[in-house]
């Protein structure tokens, strides 16, 4: 299936949106990429939003045309489903492993007809979807996934042969399928693993995990996508549509005893838009975000937050301290009111949205050898200031969230230079900032010797 040995350029790890700008900004200028992603379909996290700060476009709509682009440029050589194993230093580069798992279907003939999902007799919980729709254990893994092809789930399979009869391609089921493993001759690597989020139900007191209506900020953002698994807003416990919704914020980050003592910067932002977005989707329904400090750091930012206080969204100032649940499963916030004398109240809501972190995706340093910062274990850049994208180890780039948090506008800006600095680097054996600051010291040496 795969031709051994294969030589590119580039390779870039991870296909969220810091990952396909890199790739696509490299590709443009005539270098030949390869792009491995570990899931079934490249989009990372932001394939799975409603609609972007600050703009409020809708993010399937921005998103699928960056993918479809990877997808069918000629300078991109894309392997979904698969993950490096090791890399070893040879004289043009990087020879590296890469693992193809068994999709079970074969990827060269499928259509993504769909037929082999619509027959499957299993229902499972949908990952996309936050677990709140259903899934088949065989099926194209959402419905604008790139590459439109299906994977079979083989852990939950029944192997009672349905998707194989119906399927209309001879020999593209193929339950025989094993991993591969080929090579990848690269001279330079863009690490763009991404992120994760602190894990919900991190804070015990706050009760996800537990109380059914308290859920994450991923979760609402597939409840307001069109096309998320109701197409309403309902909450989980009894289909309701909310009538109150609060917001916990800093419910992963800036906090001890999760070791996520920094600001993940997005979680305000995210916030805020879901507030506003909800406000027009239950437009009886009162929302009130319980916050510590509002950053909105970027253009437009600010005034998007006045926009939302100026809506009627209902901002308290104030550290929660726990959730629990009526007899109605409500969530009932307690709080202390930090304007209000530090009083202590506790408020009902029908629906509780924790603003969850970020943490980093992925370790890089069994395989690719780059360390990771002490503060926060996202990547470590030697020159933060002068050179963003620059990890210690010579022809490896990082970008986008797997350096540190940051938005969608900041993984752009940041991967259009981790791809400048891969060019020059693949132009002259050196990366563009190191070279500047060689040139900038040769010129201080100059102007002392004049
Ligand atoms: C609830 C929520 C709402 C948000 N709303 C907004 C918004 O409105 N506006 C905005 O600007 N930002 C928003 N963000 C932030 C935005 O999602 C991120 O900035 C952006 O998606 C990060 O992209 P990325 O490519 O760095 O990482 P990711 O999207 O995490 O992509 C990383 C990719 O790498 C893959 N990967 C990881 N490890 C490996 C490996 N070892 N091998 C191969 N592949 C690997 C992953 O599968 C993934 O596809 C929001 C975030 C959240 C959580």
């Amino acid at each position: 299936m795969f031709q051994e040995n294969r030589q590119v350029d580039a390779l870039v790890v991870g296909g969220g949106i810091a990952g396909m700008q890199a790739a696509l900004d490299l590709a443009d200028q005539g270098y030949q990429v390869a792009l491995v992603e570990k899931e079934a379909s490249i989009g990372g996290k932001m394939i799975a939003l409603s609609k972007v700060f600050p703009t409020l476009d809708c993010c399937s709509c921005i998103t699928t045309p960056k993918m479809s682009a990877v997808a069918h440029h000629e300078n991109i050589q894309l392997f979904t489903y698969c993950e490096v194993q090791s890399i070893a230093e040879n004289p043009n580069g990087y020879s590296v492993q890469v693992t193809q798992k068994p999709r079970y279907v074969n990827i060269d003939k499928c259509t993504g007809c769909r037929l082999c999902e619509f027959d499957c007799p299993i229902d499972l919980p949908n990952l996309f979807d936050m677990n709140l729709g259903a899934r088949r254990a065989i099926g194209v893994p959402f419905s604008t996934a790139v590459p439109q092809k299906a994977v079979l789930d083989i852990e939950n399979c029944i192997l009672c042969g349905k998707c194989e009869k119906v399927c209309p391609v001879e020999g593209c089921i193929d339950f025989s399928q094993t991993a591969q493993t080929f090579t990848l001759n690269a001279q330079a690597i863009v690490l763009a693993t991404g992120f994760e989020l602190t894990p919900t139900n991190a804070k015990k007191e706050y009760g996800a995990g537990e109380l059914l209506n308290v859920v994450d900020a991923l979760t609402v953002e597939r409840l307001l996508a069109p096309t998320g698994p109701y197409g309403h807003v309902l909450r989980p416990s009894d289909g309701k549509e909310p009538e109150s919704i609060a917001y916990v914020q800093c419910a992963g980050s800036r906090d001890k005893t999760l070791g996520v003592e920094y600001c993940s910067r997005i979680c305000c932002m995210y916030a805020i838009k879901q507030a506003m977005l909800l406000a027009g989707a239950l437009p009886l329904a009162d929302i009130t975000i319980y916050y510590m400090d509002i950053r909105t750091f970027g253009k437009g930012y600010e005034q998007f937050y006045q926009n939302a206080r100026a809506m009627g969204i209902e901002f308290v100032k104030g550290k929660v301290a726990r959730v629990h649940e009526d007899e109605s499963q409500n969530p009932v916030v307690r709080v202390e009111l930090i304007d209000d004398g530090s009083k202590v109240v506790e408020r009902p809501h029908d629906m509780v949205v924790l603003s969850v972190g970020m943490v980093p995706g992925y370790d890089p340093r069994p395989i690719f050898k780059v360390p990771i910062a002490a503060d926060d274990r996202f990547i470590a850049i030697p020159e933060p200031n002068l050179a963003p994208c620059v990890t210690n180890r010579p022809g490896i780039f990082a970008t986008g969230t797997a350096v540190g948090p940051m938005d969608i506008v900041d993984c752009i800006v940041m991967a259009g230079a981790a791809a400048a600095e891969t060019a020059a680097y693949l132009q002259n054996g050196q990366s563009l900032s190191r070279k500047l600051r060689v040139s900038r010291k040769v010129g201080e040496k100059e102007l002392v010797h004049a």
